[in-house]
């Protein structure tokens, strides 16, 4: 091997490491639940891993978000332009689905490591 080659391999094997970590701490770690919030107030808090649909009806519209093999997907909506609907499904951590129309967020949190619920840290913490 030349002396250029093992540089090259260092730089390489260095990029990889800071993408991996990168990966780690920007979130980009399978989901636990999701979380719905609609005009900034949270409307409810689901696992990722149970199937479910959920129906969210208010003053600003409907939105159906259904849950099934750990992900969660915008179904259907009535907001006029359907651009939550073309959101890829929400596995993974920080990944989210935005109806702006109906001020309607989903977005996926928790992971395997902190994966339990704050109120059983605070209880450890106490
Ligand atoms: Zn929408």
């Amino acid at each position: 091997m030349k002396k250029k080659d093992v540089i090259l391999l260092v730089l390489l094997l260095g990029a990889a490491a800071a993408a991996a970590i990168f990966l780690r701490f920007s979130g980009e770690q399978e989901a636990q639940r999701i979380v719905v919030t609609v005009d900034g107030a949270v409307f409810g808090t689901y696992s990722l891993f149970e199937e479910r649909t959920v129906d969210v009806e208010n003053a600003f519209g409907h939105n159906r978000i259904v849950i099934e093999n750990g992900s969660a997907y915008m179904e259907a909506a009535d907001c006029p332009d359907k651009y939550c609907m073309t959101y890829k499904p929400v596995s993974r951590t920080n990944e989210s689905i935005i109806c702006l129309p109906h001020r309607l967020v989903v977005r996926a949190e928790g992971t395997k490591s902190t994966g339990i619920e704050q109120t059983e840290l605070d209880g450890i913490v106490q």
